[in-house]
């Protein structure tokens, strides 16, 4: 290829960022960087009505949170009345569009009559040759003059070649009679304008393709070529919404997913290379190409997505971690201000459980527990593990780890496995109902490092309630 590729992403502001969006994104981001091209971010707010700034700044958030970065823009369409009123100018002067007097009643009437009586509706064309005057003083809407014999065809390059009758294409409206534009229109006049070469985006938008491709031929513009990727469908095989889980990247990013998960799992939503799963961001860029994609639809995997995301927490560093578990903090109980007071712990905490949570929200309630003031136990895990007979295990222990001179984590070892021994235990039989009595769970990271990072104070002082525990149900148990 020797021309720059020029590709775009081009959202409407109208919702939040919706993860078949962001596909679209991250694949003209790919081929724009695969091809050493230019993306390019345009923000289609021509529905002022619907669009508002909060959600294009989501738009862009999301964007960058993927670290998919643009080259031009964000360009906004509601700054480009100009631009769009000078080519409807041209299509009037060439008459490739004729005003139209239709009311709207009247054509949601013939709508409903076509609907009956089992037919498409498409524009019956009564303006197309107007012989009558024109009402007075009405605003026309202007519509295309779409040529009605022939046939369009365009080459998509995951699809292959798509025939299209022109016959079934309707007399569109390029311009409503108060004279705001319409899609099919400025996202023509757009991608021309912009000097797109690739239109790469969702198969929903296939049907607008042939009426585009006439825009273009009537404005004198050259084509770009077309790529339309399939749709995404939840697991019952519906279209993906809400009800199959978090829809937009502000959810997933709110419920804990990292964005290299987020990113590699929708990169593998309709691409593939072999059976790889995991890819890098440049062997991403290295590798992405549109012959690669699939046209079936592709189905929505959320558990697969969640054993990426837990991928990407083992790989990440325990530093990163830290800060992208902040805002998760308070909601597991801990205070943003306690966490980062002390690094060493906050990043032995982080380390501690990333191999074991799958989410940044698993991470924060795993790590709460170097931070709680008081345990609170499980009360099936106390009732197995923390009764009478343990009293004096405790309570040597308890002497061996005072008389530590470091409480690092080859020492508490060593005292662990002195209580084991003179008393001829198996090593789970003492360390289980310490587990409880720090955690108040059965399930924690290794003994010798949630003991290290609990500190040898606050270890101590819960063994000793562990204790004081056991003696209050010793004593009620036997009254
Ligand atoms: N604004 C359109 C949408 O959000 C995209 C238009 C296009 O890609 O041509 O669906």
């Amino acid at each position: 290829m020797t021309d720059t590729v020029r590709v775009r992403f081009a959202p409407s502001p109208t919702g939040p960022l919706h993860i078949g969006s962001v596909r679209t994104a991250l694949f003209n981001w790919l081929f724009a960087r695969h091809h050493g091209g230019v993306f390019i971010l345009r923000i289609e707010d021509t529905d002022i009505a619907r669009s508002t700034p909060e959600y294009e700044d989501a738009i862009l958030d999301g964007l960058i949170w993927l670290g998919l970065d643009w080259d031009e823009g964000p360009f906004r369409q509601s700054e480009r009345d100009d631009i769009y009123a000078e080519h409807l100018e041209r299509l009037k002067a060439a008459s490739n569009v004729y005003p139209c007097y239709c009311l709207p009643e009247e054509l949601e009437a013939r709508r409903k009559e076509a609907l009956a009586k089992g037919e498409t509706p498409r524009y019956d064309g009564r303006c197309r040759d107007r012989p009558d005057p024109p009402p007075a003083g009405q605003e026309p809407a202007w519509r295309l003059r779409m040529p009605q014999e022939g046939a369009t065809t365009i080459t998509d390059l995951i699809r292959g070649p798509i025939t299209t009758e022109n016959s079934q294409l309707d007399d569109l409206i390029m311009a409503r009679s108060d004279g705001t534009p319409t899609y099919n229109f400025v996202v023509v006049v757009d991608d021309a304008t912009m000097g797109v070469t690739h239109v790469i985006r969702g198969d929903d938008h296939l049907a607008n393709t042939p009426k585009q491709v006439h825009i273009y031929e009537m404005l004198g513009y050259p084509l770009p070529s077309f790529a339309h990727q399939s749709l995404i469908l939840g697991p019952d095989k519906g279209k993906l919404s809400k009800r199959h889980g978090a829809a937009s990247v502000t959810e997933y990013r709110a419920i804990g997913y990292l964005s290299e998960a987020l990113a590699n799992y929708l990169l593998r939503l309709g691409w593939s290379h072999g059976d790889q799963e995991i890819f890098s961001r440049k062997e991403m860029i290295d590798l992405f190409g549109l012959e690669a994609m699939t046209k079936s639809p592709v189905i929505y995997n959320p558990e697969k997505l969640l054993w990426l995301n837990a991928h990407y927490l083992r790989q990440a560093e325990p530093k990163r971690l830290c800060a992208l578990l902040e805002p998760f903090l308070p909601a597991a109980g801990v205070g943003v201000e306690r966490f980062r007071a002390d690094e060493a712990k906050a990043l032995g905490a982080a380390r501690s459980w990333q191999e074991r949570s799958r989410t940044l929200v698993e991470l924060a309630e795993g790590v709460s527990m170097f931070y709680a003031d008081e345990v609170v136990y499980d009360e099936e895990a106390a009732r197995k593990f923390l009764t009478p007979e343990r009293i004096p295990i405790f309570e040597e222990l308890i002497g061996r780890l005072e008389a530590l001179e470091s409480f690092d984590e080859a020492a508490i070892e060593a005292a662990l496995m002195g209580v084991v021994e003179s008393h001829g235990l198996k090593l789970g039989k003492v360390a289980q109902p310490c587990r409880v009595a720090l955690t108040g769970k059965t399930v924690s990271p290794g003994i010798f490092e949630v003991m290290a990072l609990m500190g040898r104070e606050v270890v101590v002082s819960r063994l000793r309630e562990a204790v004081a525990w056991m003696e209050q149900r010793k004593a009620t148990s036997t009254s």
